[in-house]
């Protein structure tokens, strides 16, 4: 199987408006032809920039429509061809993630790569002939190692991790809504934008300290020349992380820094995953260390086409932050991936329509004579394009009365209130959720065997004609794309990016023709040229070494840096330990009155960390004795008052360490 490298560009945004009036100096400069990007150490100006080659470098004048047109694209293409892809944007915040992920509806250029994506998405699905598509939204956000669903009923719940032996990592319980246009698809993303948790830091006010991944879902039907169907499914994560900036930078005390622990633990461990994917000589990749990394798992070294968009901000103030991005973009584009089609998904819920479909319309056939079936199907639709074709409508049936229809489903809904959620919805279309294209022939089916019944009332036929819109409205595409303008368009766009990737080649090879091997091979036609292709050749070489340096003296800082940043959470988190443990020694019933074995060291002993829930699985405490607390009022300061007389056994302090706080009820 063929392996690609995940792409990475960069992005810098302009000044901002704070940065400005500090009168910072801008330090990032971009070759656009090349996908080069400098950055100039404001502190040594005498060192050359540090210079970094990506699959493009965008600048403060460039706008999202163009990269998402150059690189995006043939991503997103790719997903609708039943491939995974994966989007995602890093940076320090205020860099522009949001901008660049979410954008701003004006100017139009300037709209993001989500809203960008529903609308290539739904372009896919208007040019493909002979395909139908089933499209389903998730959104999602990790807020302090804890998942919640942006678009659940209950958005403060926090959802688990499993693991499927096919499937992969996924969330239970994360809602998947339907969605059949770009208009419903930007519902959901703003719906799901403003349940978002907003923390309020000195680096931005409005950003969002939480990484949030929007998903969709593609599973398509097509039939080929032959007459033979195919099944393929593409999943499309768009993700856009919280900050990337050190915690001690933010200002962040309280709560804010318990965020930001946990936030750069989670970075931390995405940058350990990279480390580990492009070092050849690991073989653990800690995916497990996160839950960002375990939901990004497959699109990093797996089968997913993956794309960075590392977010800069200019300015001299953020020099550090900037480089320490541009490092880890540098290292992210060596990470190999290994995508490849999904065919026939095993989980296919358009396999599982299909069948219902089938069996759906072997009720109808039983009841009425073939050509009334096949006019009503047609009217409806059929999920097999190839069907739609061999069968036209009779005219008398396209004018099929669908008023009186639902007229007789209300009649029915009177009588069942199952029937009244399906028949509502299969009425009225609208968002969807998985949950509401539940089975009607496990309804039905348990009042008699649907598929032999040959007396079935009409009242069942309507509630199966119901189901079967409601089945049909969960699918998109399938017409013969007429609109020619749009089929060009569409290739135009693909032939774009392609040229694209073209001259950036192009533009990076003209730089090698003068490298080391061409200048020392070359036959020269006098000495002094010779002298001075070398002499010019020794110099870059000397430029490059010195840039080689500065680069180790800048890592080792920064891993310095960064085991201050690690050592600072070792101890808080230690202090933290230390509290728990004081106050669980200081609660009564987990202490044996015989003095050497506690219900404590006990319940540690047997207690187990569970992987998926995120908690520690405790056996129950054995409760000997249980009395209830005497007020102490005169018992020495620092002791704490003694619940009842096992006070024996509470822990002596030792005179450095605080002194509990007396515990009064
Ligand atoms: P992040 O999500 O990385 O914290 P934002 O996307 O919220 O940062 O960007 C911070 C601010 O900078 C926003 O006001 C945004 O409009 C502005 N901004 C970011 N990138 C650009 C850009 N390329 N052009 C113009 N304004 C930008
Ligand atoms: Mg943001």
């Amino acid at each position: 199987m063929a392996s690609e490298s995940v792409k990475v560009v960069i992005r810098c945004r302009p000044m901002n408006q704070r940065e400005q009036e500090l009168h910072c100096q801008p330090v990032v400069t971009v070759d656009f032809a090349r996908g080069q990007c400098f950055i100039q150490n404001p502190g040594a100006a005498d060192e050359p920039p540090k210079q970094f080659t990506f699959d493009g470098a965008y600048y403060m004048d460039h706008f999202t429509e163009q990269i998402y047109n150059e690189i995006a694209y043939p991503l997103v293409e790719g997903v609708t061809e039943g491939y995974n892809g994966t989007i995602f944007a890093y940076g320090q915040t205020g860099s522009g993630k949001s901008f660049t992920m979410q954008g701003l509806p004006d100017p139009p250029s300037q709209r993001g790569i989500i809203p960008r994506a529903f609308e290539h998405i739904f372009e896919s699905v208007q040019c493909a002939e002979n395909t139908k598509f089933l499209v389903r939204a998730s959104y999602l956000e990790i807020y302090n190692e804890d998942v919640r669903d942006l678009l659940g009923a209950d958005t403060k719940r926090r959802l688990e991790l499993r693991e499927h032996p096919e499937k992969g990592v996924y969330v239970k319980g994360l809602s998947m809504h339907t969605v059949r246009s770009v208009a419903q698809c930007e519902h959901i993303m703003e719906t799901g934008w403003k349940n978002r948790s907003v923390g309020f830091t000195l680096m931005n006010k409005d950003s969002s300290r939480s990484h949030s991944i929007f998903t969709i879902s593609i599973e398509i039907y097509a039939v080929d020349e032959r007459g033979k169907d195919h099944l393929r499914a593409g999943k499309l994560n768009l993700v856009d992380l919280a900050g990337s900036e050190r915690q001690s930078k933010t200002g962040a005390t309280g709560e804010r820094l318990k965020e930001a622990t946990k936030i750069n633990l989670s970075l931390s461990a995405l940058g350990n995953v990279i480390s580990a994917l492009v070092d050849g000589r690991c073989k653990h990749i800690p995916y497990r260390d996160s839950k960002l990394t375990r939901l990004l798992q497959d699109s990093l070294g797996g089968n997913t086409k993956t794309l960075m968009v590392a977010c800069l901000s200019p300015a001299d103030n953020n020099y550090d932050e900037t480089l320490s991005t541009l490092r880890y973009a540098n290292r992210a584009k060596n990470i190999k991936n290994k995508p490849h089609i999904n065919e026939d998904p095993k989980d296919a819920l358009l396999r599982e329509y299909q069948d219902e479909i089938k069996k759906l319309k072997a009720i109808l056939a039983q009841q009425m004579s073939p050509s009334n079936l096949s006019a009503l199907l047609s009217n409806q639709g059929l999920l097999n394009p190839a069907q739609t074709e061999e069968k036209p409508l009779p005219p008398s049936v396209i004018q099929h009365d669908m008023e009186a229809e639902k007229q007789l489903i209300r009649e029915e809904v009177d009588l069942d209130p199952e029937v009244a959620k399906e028949v509502a919805l299969a009425t009225e279309p609208g968002v969807g959720t998985e949950a509401e294209a539940q089975p009607l022939l496990a309804v039905t089916g348990s009042r008699r065997d649907c598929g032999t019944d040959s007396t079935m009332p009409v009242v069942d036929q309507q509630r199966v004609l119901a189901r079967l819109q409601l089945l049909e409205q969960q699918v998109v595409g399938g017409e013969q794309a007429e609109n020619r303008d749009l089929k060009e368009k569409h290739k135009r766009r693909k032939r774009y990016a392609d040229e694209r990737r073209k001259q950036l080649v192009a533009a990076l090879q003209n730089e090698d023709e003068d490298s080391g091997d061409r200048v020392l091979l070359n036959v020269y036609d006098s000495i002094q040229e010779e002298v001075r292709a070398k002499s010019r050749l020794l110099e870059k070489m000397q430029r490059k070494l010195r840039a080689a340096e500065v680069e180790i003296k800048d890592l080792q800082s920064e891993f310095e840096l960064e085991r201050i940043d690690y050592l600072a959470t070792i101890q808080r988190q230690e202090r933290d330990f230390l509290l728990f443990q004081q106050l669980l020694e200081q609660v009564q019933p987990l202490i044996r009155r015989d003095c050497n074995y506690s219900n404590l060291e006990k319940i540690r002993r047997e207690s187990c960390w569970d992987e998926d829930s995120g908690f520690w699985k405790i056996p129950k405490p054995l409760i000997m004795k249980t009395s209830l607390p005497v007020a102490h009022h005169n018992s020495p300061p620092g002791l704490g008052s003694p619940l009842n007389n096992n006070s024996a056994f509470l822990p002596t302090q030792a005179p450095e360490t605080p002194q509990p706080r007396p515990f009064r009820l």
